[in-house]
């Protein structure tokens, strides 16, 4: 059963060998890992392609491509702390679409990126096309366990909408298995964003067209997602460009729950198509199909920085700092060393009484599975020497570096002269 559906779309690309021009062949396994790894190594100063797990019965490679500047100078260190766009595909074996959104936007990053490393400048994105690779591989919604991969990471796990008989390929079925995060699958994708400093997950499906919530926030079993108010921002951005609209989930224990619960990551999926199953694209191209979609992808790349409170500094002085919140949510538990600010509101500019270098505040309410996941830490420009007089700290290194060269020229002059 489980060679039927890869077989007949054999049979049906040799008789649609010569395809019209509105016809359109979506990438398979071998394609995908190829044209993935082939175009990362176009872009070898910003783009390192792994395999970084296996699949659980074939034994396929698991990829992806990771992406900042400079990034084979990176520590890993450095690299994690980035702030980081993550967008997967194909947690569903048969919505091939949602691999081909993935890898168009990675492509569309990187041609942008080595055009104008600005595009780039200060942020990450991880790209993996294909999560499901055994369901990918034979056109199957679930993975070799018959377990539904969308249904089984441990964030209110069971909680809905998930079944607990093990589905069949190409019978679709929500197999939540038999334990929360039992899948290797499942694991190698916590692995990964446990390595990532989180503000966006993009999890790429097909089948409604449209925007999944996290988690239920009406009826029953409903939760409330504690930065609403950022969330209702972004989807009303997203909307605007992608026209697409937002629903509850019908599951639980999907990996955007996972990965906003536990990763406090603004995480949703996007529902890239309506097309399931199918190995063609009917009418036009791929591209033209996602264009919408595509614009919400880059919507978000482009505005990483204001998922969640963000502080620009407007002033400072050696007593105080005064900042605006121009994020998309707002900013919480804020302090320059003196005193504890709660929240400040986006838009709004607070002055705060300073007794260090460094301002720090969370970006997000949600607190995930470890502490400070979502603490944003600024250096702050201008420090307070002993004798209580201000220097602007950018220059202060530069200076000490330089009198200490001219020192030294000096001692190598006396010994020679
Ligand atoms: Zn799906």
């Amino acid at each position: 059963m489980k060679y039927i559906l890869p077989v007949l779309a054999i049979v049906f690309l040799a008789f649609a060998s010569q395809p019209s021009e509105a016809v359109e062949v979506l990438h398979n396994y071998n394609s995908m890992k190829d044209d993935t790894e082939e175009l990362a190594s176009q872009y070898p100063d910003i783009a390192i392609y792994s395999e970084h797990a296996s699949s659980t019965g074939l034994g396929l490679e698991i990829f992806s491509v990771d992406v900042a500047l400079n990034i084979t100078e990176l520590t890993e260190e450095e690299l994690a702390a980035l702030p980081t766009m993550y967008v997967d595909g194909a947690h569903h074996g048969n919505e091939g679409m949602s691999a081909e959104a993935a890898f168009l936007f990675l492509q569309d990053v990187l041609e942008r990126s080595a055009a104008d490393p600005s595009y780039l400048e200060g942020k990450r994105l991880v790209v993996t096309p294909v999560m499901n690779a055994d369901g990918y591989f034979q056109d199957c919604r679930n993975n070799w366990n018959g377990v539904d991969l969308n249904r089984n990471y441990p964030y209110m796990w069971g909680m809905y909408g998930t079944s607990d008989t093990r589905g069949s390929c190409p019978a679709s079925g929500t197999y939540r298995g038999p334990s929360e995060g039992s899948e290797a699958e499942t694991q190698a994708n916590m692995e990964l964003m446990r390595g990532m400093n989180l503000y966006v997950y993009f999890s790429g499906h097909t089948g409604s067209n449209d925007i999944v919530l996290p988690w239920k926030i009406t009826g029953e079993f409903a939760v409330p997602i504690l930065d609403w108010e950022l969330y209702e921002n972004f989807l009303n951005e997203s909307t605007n460009v992608s026209g697409l609209t937002y629903r509850d989930p019908s599951g639980a224990g999907e990996s955007i729950a996972w990965g906003y619960g536990a990763r406090t990551a603004v995480s949703v999926i996007v529902e890239v198509d309506t097309m399931q199953w199918s190995p063609i694209l009917p009418d036009g191209s791929i591209r033209e199909a996602l264009t919408n979609e595509l614009l919400m992808y880059d919507l978000a790349w482009e505005n990483l920085e204001l998922f969640g409170g963000h502080l620009e500094i407007v002033d400072e002085n050696s007593n105080s700092v005064t900042v605006k919140n121009i994020g998309w949510g707002a900013a919480y538990n804020v302090t320059a060393g003196s005193g504890i600010i709660e929240k400040i509101d986006i838009g709004e500019m607070t002055k705060l009484s300073k007794n260090s270098n460094v301002l720090k505040y969370n970006r997000l309410i949600q607190q995930g599975e470890k502490e400070g996941l979502t603490e944003v830490t600024v250096n702050l420009t201008i420090i307070t020497d002993i004798n209580g007089e201000t220097t602007p700290s950018i220059s202060f290194i530069p200076i000490t570096a330089s009198l200490l060269v001219v020192a030294m020229l000096r001692r190598r002059n006396d010994r020679f002269n």
